[in-house]
């Protein structure tokens, strides 16, 4: 048997695997994820490294692979637990086992951390007191300067050395070799929050917040460790449940992961954790250079910090005693990797949990199908907040429908109703945010006159306008050409939504000349801080409006915003993806949510073109309970997840008949094992059949079982290692993707 190894992983680039015998007296003892001794380069030196994979054959020249010398004898190193994470997460979501290490270990880059060097003296004051006299006697004066000042300060800075008291490396190494004093290294790292002041006042918890607190620490001081779903309204104090939470495993010597989605990681919210736990806290963000990252990750394996703070790659901090893994906001789609390996934080923070003996807190408003459906079978433990904590109001929702605005001649995008709530709002001198909903795909097609979209007869999904006039289905592949005329009601008035953020505001401005406006999208946040800056004007009371995509609904506190108008409600609902009334609801309760957060209560102005769909129905109601059921029935109905399990197969190649081929082939192989009844559909063009002169195909698999699944990957992986024929391709693995492709 032979062994792939990785070798020293805290020093070499991650970029090569090496190859060992398995001696017979160890096969069977060794197993992929152990770290082993093995001799290595020209001299045998002996070093560590990890096994990431046993074989029965090998690649290189057997009469000249060495073998593996003993198993590591500290056997419990953080790496090791993240590494079986890594196998783990090859097995659930395909890929190498390479890419899962990259994805979970910290990896060194060139521009690491800063050393921070020091001189210190290494002989007594008497002995010192000697050697300057000789010193002083030969006219060695530099010598002279150091030794005099390190018998008055005994370590000194490196740089000081150097540079003030004027003296060369050459005299350092010189003293260094008598023996008189050593340059020692430490490695600083960077602090990114520091200075500030650390006051927290302990807070009286609503009934409700004390309940699920006390659920927690029971089962944690039965050495219980569960998943856990906190749903709560917006402000219900999800927070300073988690903050509670947190401090009791910190209490225990334990360290807590708290995962934020990036856009919603504010200094504000930064700040209330530094507050509760002072600088034993730090953050991650994209914004950071690999090396900033890497010292957070060495600080936090050092034991520097208790609690670390960022987005999906936060999930794999180092931390020795792991406590406690938070996700706040779980729904959000950005806690799926669109890199190799495609995991998702959700699930793989419980597997790492159930690894390390962690506990999980999934917390959510609007919580994702996947983790109210868990709760639902008792897999998760549910914790409901149903209170806001201060007992403000909910703001009213009103639902305009756009085709009756049509009908009665008004064609402009901003209805009557919402016309009037503005000007009322201009005059009362408070804000209002108009949020146009520009998630998803535009491409579906729908009639302005009865609301009727184009939808595939067998997917119940959108159709997607393709270029010459057809519709086609991103999931079976059905294709019909494009209308002229509305099928249902024969209005001229179908096609494409076409009012972007732009668009808007020249309207409003037109509209409301008196009011100053800001506009947020990706144009206006082009540059750095673009973001921040808006926000902080808008917070700032300098501007009237805000018009923004769904960049502007997350985790902003403006008191004096008493009116939310949501423009096209119906854009997200469309888009050819099973997950789009999922989306649709949480954007509008999130939306929602910005009005009336201070003293005065909130209206939010819905306009639609289908007030009769359920997600729009229940948002406006603010009924995440009845939304859920009706989409949990739709799932079950048409299989989609949670209810089955979908693993999409994406490939992708410049050779647009090579990739016909192998898709054939791979399907056909596919039915051929195909032991379990999975259903296999496709291959299809997805949405964007073509990038850069690559072509792209993607087959679905679907099955109730997630691990018949992950048993056809590994089939498929093989079959495509062995045969040379895909090697042009780039094939990829995606589980429950966020959206058809
Ligand atoms: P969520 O995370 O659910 O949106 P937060 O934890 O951010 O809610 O709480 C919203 C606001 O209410 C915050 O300003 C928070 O400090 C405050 N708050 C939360 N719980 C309490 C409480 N028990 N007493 C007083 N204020 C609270
Ligand atoms: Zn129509
Ligand atoms: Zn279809």
């Amino acid at each position: 048997m032979y062994a792939k190894v990785i070798v020293d992983i805290t020093h070499e680039k991650l970029d090569r695997v090496f190859e060992y015998r398995i001696p017979a007296e160890l096969e069977g003892a060794l197993k992929v994820g152990m770290e082993v001794i093995a001799p290595f380069g020209l001299g045998n030196r002996e070093i560590s490294g990890y096994i990431v994979d046993i074989c029965e054959n090998c690649e290189y020249e057997a009469n000249k692979i060495k073998a593996i010398l003993r198993p590591a004898e500290k056997r419990n190193s953080i790496e090791i637990k993240l590494i079986e994470l890594a196998a783990w997460m090859k097995e659930h979501y395909g890929g190498t086992m390479i890419q899962a290490l990259k994805t979970v270990l910290p990896i060194k880059k060139e521009e690491r951390m800063k050393v921070k060097r020091y001189v210190r003296l290494l002989l007594s004051e008497k002995e010192g007191k000697e050697k300057l006299e000789e010193y002083l006697k030969k006219n060695q004066k530099a010598r002279v300067r150091v030794l005099a000042a390190l018998l008055d300060n005994n370590v000194l800075e490196y740089e000081f050395v150097i540079h003030k008291l004027n003296v060369t490396r050459t005299v350092l190494r010189a003293l260094e070799e008598q023996g008189v004093a050593r340059i020692e290294s430490e490695q600083v790292f960077r602090n990114p929050i520091k200075n500030r002041e650390q006051n927290w006042q302990p807070i009286a918890y609503t009934g409700e917040q004390q309940n699920a607190i006390d659920i927690f620490r029971e089962d944690y001081l039965q050495g219980l460790h569960k998943t856990y779903l906190l749903y709560g309204v917006t402000g219900s104090g999800k927070t300073e449940v988690y903050m509670e939470m947190i401090a009791r495993v910190v209490r225990d010597g334990k360290q807590a992961i708290v995962l934020i989605p990036e856009i919603a990681l504010t200094y504000q919210t930064v700040m209330r954790f530094y507050k509760r736990f002072g600088d034993r806290i730090s953050i991650l963000n994209s914004r950071m250079s690999n090396g900033e990252r890497y010292d957070q990750m060495m600080r936090a394996k050092e034991g520097a910090i208790d609690v670390m703070i960022g987005p999906r790659s936060a999930l794999f901090t180092p931390f020795p005693n792991l406590g406690l893994i938070v996700i706040d906001e779980e729904h959000e789609p950005t806690y799926k990797s669109e890199q190799i390996p495609r995991y998702h934080a959700r699930e793989t923070a419980i597997a790492r949990a159930e690894l390390e003996g962690a506990s999980v807190v999934l917390g959510s408003a609007t919580p994702s199908l996947e983790a109210f459906y868990r709760a639902g079978t008792g897999e998760y433990k549910l914790l409901t907040l149903r209170n806001r904590s201060q007992k403000q109001e909910l703001p009213s929702v009103y639902t305009v429908d756009l085709r009756e605005e049509l009908k009665s001649g008004n064609r402009s995008i901003i209805s009557r109703q919402l016309h009037e709530l503005i000007q009322d709002r201009l005059d009362k001198k408070q804000q209002i945010i108009l949020f146009i909903n520009r998630r998803g795909y535009a491409g579906f097609i729908s009639c302005r006159s009865c609301g009727y979209v184009a939808k595939c007869p067998h997917c119940d999904v959108s159709l997607t306008s393709h270029r010459g006039g057809k519709l086609v289905c991103h999931y079976c592949g059905y294709e019909m050409p494009e209308y002229q005329t509305c099928p249902e009601c024969g209005s001229k008035h179908i096609g494409g939504f076409r009012a972007g953020t732009q668009q808007i505001e020249e309207l409003v401005k037109k509209e409301f000349p008196e009011a100053r406006v800001l506009r947020m999208d990706m144009d206006t946040t082009k540059e750095k801080d673009g973001h921040e800056k808006i926000l902080e004007t808008f917070a700032n009371e300098e501007a009237d409006i805000l018009i923004g995509t769904q960049m502007i609904v997350k985790g902003h506190d403006f008191p004096n915003v008493t009116l939310v108008g949501i423009l096209a409600a119906d854009l997200s609902l469309y888009a050819d993806d099973y997950r789009a009334g999922e989306r649709t609801f949480q954007l509008l309760t999130q939306a929602a949510g910005r009005a009336g957060r201070g003293k005065a209560k909130g209206e939010v102005v819905i306009q639609t073109y289908s007030p009769e769909h359920y997600a729009i129905e229940t948002a406006a109601g603010q009924d995440y309970e009845s939304f859920y059921q009706e989409e949990a029935a739709y799932r079950r109905l048409m299989g989609y997840p949670p209810v089955e399990q979908l693993m999409a197969i994406l490939a992708a190649g410049e050779d647009e008949e090579l990739l016909e081929k192998a898709c054939g082939y791979l399907k056909t192989y596919a039915e051929r094992v195909n032991k379990l009844q999975i259903r296999i559909i496709g291959p299809t063009s997805p949405y964007v059949g073509k990038v850069n002169d690559v072509y792209r195909r993607v087959i679905y698999l679907k099955h109730k079982d997630y691990n018949a699944l992950t048993g056809m990957k590994d089939k498929l992986e093989q079959y495509i290692e062995v045969n040379p024929g895909f090697a042009k391709l780039r094939i990829q693995f995606d589980f429950n993707p966020m959206n058809i492709f």
